[in-house]
């Protein structure tokens, strides 16, 4: 069976305070996971050190937003996986669609960073996903395929025993439509396929691969049921200690 992993991705939301406040109440409603579920927690880059302080000893795991593909040196605005690692950080999410269309991120770059990230000790969470327009034109493969071959070149086989994929369609992220429980099987099934055919099956087999775009306590248990469907990563629902607890508590 496949670990599950259900990720919160805060996006540019909370201060110290309010930071404080979040990771307080997803502490007192997060009951523990199921066993073979992980729980992470993606807040700002200020809040990192503060978030790992209150999370010490608890079921919550750290990771962070972005990271360069740079170990050190004149990268003005920019933060590193040591860095990163210094302040109690085990997984990175790289590639979000949002770092791709405001940050002209290329699967080049996301690339970079995801061989600096599996080299360096951190789970990178890489996220691949389609615009409406390309679906719509019935590209969708095409785009997750080309994606996935960029971000995963030059991966060995033992670098990718430490990589997660996220599947997020770019229409559903944020606008509260997520894909259905059967457009988004399609696609990890696409990816599992994909990776199988680069690497192995049984390395496909065991490869984790979330949704993410509009998970919701109302649609997460349809979702995490399909066979390819091994977690989420989850936007706004994830800054609501109850929803966020809800998500975790629907994985089966
Ligand atoms: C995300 O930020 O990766 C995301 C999926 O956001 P939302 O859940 O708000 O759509």
């Amino acid at each position: 069976m496949r670990k599950k992993v259900i990720a919160g991705n805060w996006k540019m939301n909370k201060d110290l305070v309010e930071t404080v406040e979040l990771i307080n109440g997803l502490k007192s409603v997060v009951a523990d996971p199921k066993p073979g579920v992980s729980v992470v927690v993606c807040p700002p880059f200020t809040s990192l050190a503060v978030a790992a302080n209150l999370l010490k000893d608890s079921v919550f795991k750290l990771g962070a937003q972005n990271m360069s593909e740079h170990d050190e040196g004149a990268y003005t605005g920019e933060v590193s996986w040591k860095m990163l690692k210094s302040v109690g950080c085990e997984y990175v999410v790289l590639g979000h669609s949002e770092r791709r269309q405001y940050f002209s991120e290329t699967n080049e770059l996301i690339n970079q960073k995801a061989k600096k990230a599996v080299a360096n000790g951190l789970i990178p969470i890489l996220c691949v996903g389609e615009t409406l327009e390309e679906r719509e034109k019935g590209i969708t493969e095409q785009v997750i395929s080309a994606q996935i071959r960029g971000v995963l070149s030059g991966l060995l086989s033992s670098d990718m025993e430490r990589v997660i994929m996220a599947y997020e369609p770019v229409w559903a992220i944020g606008t509260g439509r997520n894909a259905t429980p059967v457009q988004a099987q399609q696609v990890h099934q696409h990816i599992r396929k994909l990776v199988a055919q680069l690497y192995s099956w049984s390395l496909a087999e065991g490869l984790v691969i979330q949704y993410g775009g509009s998970v919701k306590p109302d649609n997460a248990s349809d979702l995490l049921a399909q066979n390819d469907i091994d977690g989420a990563l989850v936007g706004g629902a994830c800054l609501k200690p109850d929803s966020f607890a809800q998500i975790i508590g629907s994985v089966r």
